[in-house]
């Protein structure tokens, strides 16, 4: 009677480890969310350095300010 109980034991933990671990996975590793630094634009008028979220494009330019996009890319030279 004993080794039925040891064997019964065995049997129970062998299937728990089988299927009882199975059901708690893991989440797998979240991809990456670009959580990091923001994009930085460079204004073309003043050359000030702004987060994308704070910049406003307008040409396939980014300006720090609306007086600055209205007054359009600097011109040296
Ligand atoms: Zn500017």
């Amino acid at each position: 009677m004993a080794k039925f109980v040891v064997v019964a034991l065995v049997v129970g933990l062998v299937l728990w480890l089988m299927f009882g671990r199975r059901g708690r996975r893991v989440p797998p590793a979240a991809t990456p969310k670009r959580r990091g630094p923001e994009d930085m634009l460079t204004c073309a008028h003043c050359g000030v350095h702004l987060p994308r979220s704070e910049a406003l494009v307008a040409g396939g330019r980014a300006y720090c300010s609306a007086a600055h996009r209205d007054a359009g890319p600097r011109v040296d030279g």
